[in-house]
């Protein structure tokens, strides 16, 4: 068994590596940073150990040593150990300290490279590090050192360096380190750009030069993550900014699925250049629970997308499911059968229980089982009985509430538009994050979604009508920009 230094990235869950994923998903124990991308750790196995090894900037530390201790006990332990760190284990990461205690205790370790801050933040920035014609090196330095006292950097070699200065954790120390390099050469009006929360939704660049950035920084309120670029390069920043455009720029969206299905539609809202705030209030937990035998039974009802992939989990092989007709109460769950192999024989255009109900009616049916979640509205099972079927539940997952931490809490409270898709998304964002504020549009995938929002005294300002997440984002673009076709 093995410990694995793994590099999570900047900030962007898209950028990590796929290494990355797979030994998330596979890991018995993860000793993770705090700075490491939301939802990293989605694809953990549910019985995984997580242990928060963060250093919160200025607060609580977990020293380094009760780090190293935790790694050498797991490391020992036979168990498959993450050792989970945002950016590049190796660059200002202390990866190379923790391998080194590693190889000293026998213990074998690997290192899974990750996208590191200096190279992400600078390309979210529209920032080429080097550029032909106006930097030919980069420097990667840290901004922590003291120039006072601490001798390791030296300044007047940085200051000549010919290329671009990359400077990590050094966003307190902005007008020591621009005095140093101006006392050593450097231009006062060389270009800087600071680049804070590089990748992450809020990503924010303030621009000035080494005169001024310290003061610009002081009055943009700049805090840590940040990254500084010094350089020519710096000032491209300009002409090639991108991150944010589309149709969506500058607006922020709440998505707040449940966390196993958020990326899908953050994703999409992110490419159209929203910055996606993900509320992932809900969790969804599997039931244990058992095929009954199908014999008899004419007809398999799924009706959701997480009760589909249960399903096929519980199944094991499509085979088991063979005989019965099957039906999927819309095109989401048609999918998610469909990625097992099983097509849908009925699936109806909008994806609520009244319309299977409607596309069941000419059936001639006996006995019915309806897959789906512990919790769930009783219009189907209740309207099938009505005609005489027999109809057996199995209930394959139950939706729980996850608590939101205080920063993703504040910046939901501030986005734009908070996009609900089911009606447990609505009590549990209620729940967890409070009622939407006053000035935020609210976005319903549906009727069943309105309703829920009617229930605790909201008004879906867009209702989407085509009840998918496309369907959604399509009324999104729609508010944002009314009488244009998307
Ligand atoms: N191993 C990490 C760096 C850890 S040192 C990597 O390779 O990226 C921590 C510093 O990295 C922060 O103080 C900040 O300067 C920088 N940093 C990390 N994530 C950042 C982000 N998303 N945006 C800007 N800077 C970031």
């Amino acid at each position: 068994m093995t410990v694995h230094l793994v590099g999570a990235g900047p900030g962007d869950a898209g950028l990590m590596t796929a290494r990355a994923l797979e030994l998330i998903a596979r890991a018995d124990v993860i000793l993770y940073d705090r700075l490491i991308p939301d939802g990293a750790l989605h694809g953990a196995r549910e019985d995984a150990v997580l242990i928060d090894v963060g250093k919160v900037g200025g607060g609580a530390q977990v020293p380094q040593a009760a780090t190293n201790d935790l790694l050498l006990e797991h490391g020992r332990s036979g168990r498959e150990v993450v050792r989970l760190k945002g950016g590049d284990p190796f660059v200002f990461g202390r990866g190379g300290e923790e391998a080194q205690l590693l190889r000293g205790a026998g213990i074998d370790f690997s290192v899974v490279p990750g996208v590191t801050a200096g190279v992400a933040a600078s390309a979210y920035a529209g920032i080429p590090v080097t550029q032909r014609g106006m930097a030919a090196a980069v420097a990667f330095v840290t901004g922590h050192e003291n120039p006072g006292k601490d001798e390791t950097i030296d300044w007047s070699a940085l200051a000549t360096f010919p290329g671009t200065l990359v400077f990590y954790m050094g966003v307190r120390k902005l007008d020591l380190i621009a005095t140093q390099l101006i006392a050593g050469g450097r231009p006062a009006s060389e270009p800087v750009a600071i680049i804070q929360r590089g990748t992450f939704a809020d990503q924010r660049t303030v621009s000035g030069t080494l005169s001024d950035i310290a003061q610009r920084a002081a009055g943009a309120q700049v805090r840590a993550p940040a990254i500084t670029v010094v350089g020519s390069v710096a000032a491209l920043h300009e002409e090639l900014a991108w991150f944010g455009s589309g149709p969506l720029a500058g607006r922020s969206v709440v998505v707040t699925r449940a966390r196993a299905q958020a990326s899908g539609l953050a994703g999409r809202l992110r490419a159209l250049g929203a910055r996606v705030v993900e509320a992932p209030t809900i969790r969804i937990e599997p039931l244990q629970a058992q095929l009954p035998a199908l014999g008899g039974v004419d007809l398999v009802c799924v009706t959701s997308p997480n009760g589909a992939r249960r399903l096929l989990e519980i199944a094991r092989d499509a085979r088991a499911l063979a005989g019965p007709a099957i039906a999927a109460v819309g095109p989401g769950t048609a999918d998610a059968l469909r990625a097992g192999g099983i097509e849908a024989d009925i699936v109806p255009e909008r994806a609520v229980a009244e319309s299977l109900v409607d596309a069941l009616a000419g059936l001639e049916l006996q006995r019915a089982l309806i897959v789906r979640a512990e919790v769930a509205r009783d219009v189907l099972p209740e309207a099938l009985r009505e005609r005489g079927v027999e109809v057996e539940i199995l209930p394959v997952y139950r939706t729980v509430p996850e608590p939101l931490d205080g920063a993703a809490r504040e910046l939901a409270r501030a986005a734009d538009y908070v996009t609900f898709t089911s009606a447990s998304s609505v009590r549990f964002y209620v729940e967890a994050a409070g009622p939407p504020a006053d000035g935020q549009r609210i976005v319903s995938i549906g009727p069943i979604t309105s309703d829920a929002l009617r229930e605790h005294n909201l008004q879906a300002h867009v209702e989407a009508q085509d009840h998918t997440p496309d369907g959604l984002i399509a009324a999104l673009l729609g508010d944002v920009a009314p009488g244009q076709l998307f």
